[in-house]
C-alpha cells in the first residue's frame, strides 16, 4: 500500500490499551476501573437527559459540568475545561503547546500515552528516569522543555510527589507544567492535589478524570484546571462539542455527590492495604501506593508467565513489556472478594 501517512505516524506504534474482554467471567484488575458503581444520582441525571433534546447539540463548553466542577473544587468556572476523558485533554494540551522538535519532559516509567502524544506532534520526548524509590528526579526541572508532565500519583508505580515539590517544579520549569491527577482521590491525604496552586502559578495545568474515583470510565469525562488565559487558549483547540449531552449530565451529577465518591475511595484504600499485605506475604515487593492499583515486583524475575497464568484462570492484571517493568505486575484494587480471589490464585501459581 502506498504510504500516505506523515513519517512519524508511519513509524510509530499506537497506544496499547489494557484488554477489555467482552466475557463477563473475568475478574478485571487491569485498567484501574472502580469496582463499585457510580452514584445513583448519575443514573437519575442520565434518565432525565434521555429524551427529545438529544436531537440538539450539547453545550459547547460543557457549562453544567464546569459549573459543578467549579463548585466542587472551589475555583471559578473560567478556570476549568471539560474533556472527553483526560486523554482528550492531554491530546489538546500537546496540540496546543508542542510543535515539531519541541521538548516534552516527564519522569519514566509513567503513563505510556505521553510517549504516543509526543510522537504524533513530532516532538522530542525527554524521558527522565525515576530513581528506584520513585522520588521526583531533580533534573526534571532543568530540561528546557516546552511542556513538562508529572503524573501524580504516578502510574504504574502508585507513588506520590508531595505538593511543595510540585510548586517548586512549576516555578523552575521553562514552560508549562501538567500535573496528571487521575488517581489523586485515592491518596491518603486530601491535601495532595495541586488544584489550589493554579491561583498562583500561571504555567500550571492540573488534570482530573471521573473514570477512576467517580466510577465513570464508560462515560469519558475529564477536567483541566488552569489560569483563565490557559483555559481560553485550550478552548480554541478542542472540538466544538467535545462532550455529549449524557456525559455532561452524568459528570455534573457525579460531582454533586462527592460523598459517594469518597466512600468508595475509602473502601478501595482499605482493600489496597489487604492486597498489599497479601502480596508481601507471597514475597512480592510492593511500592507504597496512593492510587487504586499496586505495582508488585519480584526483582529480576520476568512476570509475564504469571500474568498469562492468571489470565488463564480468568483474572486480568497488567503486565508491561517495557524496560524496568518486566519483573512487575500492576494490579488494580478490586473488591475484598476480588482481592482474595487474586491472592488465592497467585499463591497457587507460585507453588506450581
Ligand atoms: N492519566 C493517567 C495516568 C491514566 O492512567 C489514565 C487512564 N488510563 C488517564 C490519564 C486517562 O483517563 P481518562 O481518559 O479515562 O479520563
Amino acid at each position: 500500500m502506498a504510504n500516505y501517512f506523515r513519517g512519524n505516524i508511519q513509524a510509530m506504534s499506537g497506544y496499547l490499551p489494557g484488554e477489555q474482554p467482552g466475557d463477563d467471567g473475568f475478574i478485571k484488575l487491569n485498567t484501574n476501573e472502580n469496582p463499585y458503581p457510580p452514584s445513583p444520582k448519575v443514573y437519575a441525571a442520565l434518565r432525565k437527559a434521555i429524551g427529545a433534546s438529544l436531537r440538539l447539540y450539547p453545550q459547547p463548553m460543557s457549562d453544567d459540568l464546569c459549573a459543578a466542577a467549579a463548585a466542587a473544587y472551589g475555583i471559578k468556572k473560567e478556570n476549568v475545561m471539560a474533556g472527553n476523558g483526560s486523554d482528550e485533554l492531554l491530546s489538546i494540551i500537546l496540540r496546543s503547546f508542542v510543535a515539531a522538535g519541541d521538548r516534552v519532559a516527564y519522569p519514566v516509567p509513567t503513563y505510556s500515552l505521553y510517549d504516543i502524544l509526543v510522537e504524533i506532534q513530532a516532538g522530542v520526548a525527554v524521558r527522565v528516569p525515576f530513581s528506584e524509590d520513585y522520588a521526583m528526579p531533580e533534573e526534571l526541572a532543568t530540561q528546557d522543555a516546552r511542556l513538562t508532565i508529572l503524573c501524580n500519583p504516578n502510574a504504574p508505580s502508585g507513588t506520590l510527589v508531595p505538593l511543595p515539590d510540585i510548586a517548586k517544579l512549576a516555578r523552575a520549569v521553562a514552560g508549562i507544567l501538567v500535573v496528571d491527577e487521575a488517581y489523586v482521590d485515592f491518596a491518603a491525604s486530601e491535601g495532595a492535589s495541586a488544584i489550589p496552586l493554579i491561583q498562583q502559578l500561571s504555567n500550571l495545568i492540573v488534570l482530573r478524570t471521573l473514570s477512576k474515583s467517580f466510577s465513570l470510565a464508560g462515560m469519558r469525562i475529564g477536567l483541566a484546571f488552569a489560569s483563565a488565559e490557559i483555559v481560553a487558549g485550550l478552548h480554541k483547540v478542542r472540538d466544538s462539542y467535545n462532550l455529549d449531552r449524557l456525559s455532561i449530565a452524568a459528570g455534573a451529577a457525579a460531582l454533586e455527590d462527592m460523598a459517594w465518591m469518597k466512600r468508595n475511595a475509602a473502601r478501595i484504600q482499605r482493600s489496597r492495604q489487604q492486597l498489599a499485605n497479601g502480596l508481601k506475604r507471597l514475597g512480592f515487593q510492593v511500592y507504597p501506593s496512593q492510587t487504586n492499583f499496586l505495582l508488585a515486583r519480584q526483582r529480576e524475575k520476568n512476570l509475564k508467565p504469571v500474568y498469562e497464568e492468571l489470565k488463564r484462570r480468568k483474572i486480568l492484571v497488567r503486565y508491561f513489556d517495557a524496560p524496568g517493568l518486566r519483573d512487575c505486575l500492576r494490579i488494580t484494587v478490586g473488591t475484598p472478594r476480588e482481592v482474595r480471589a487474586l491472592l488465592t490464585e497467585l499463591a497457587a501459581i507460585q507453588v506450581q
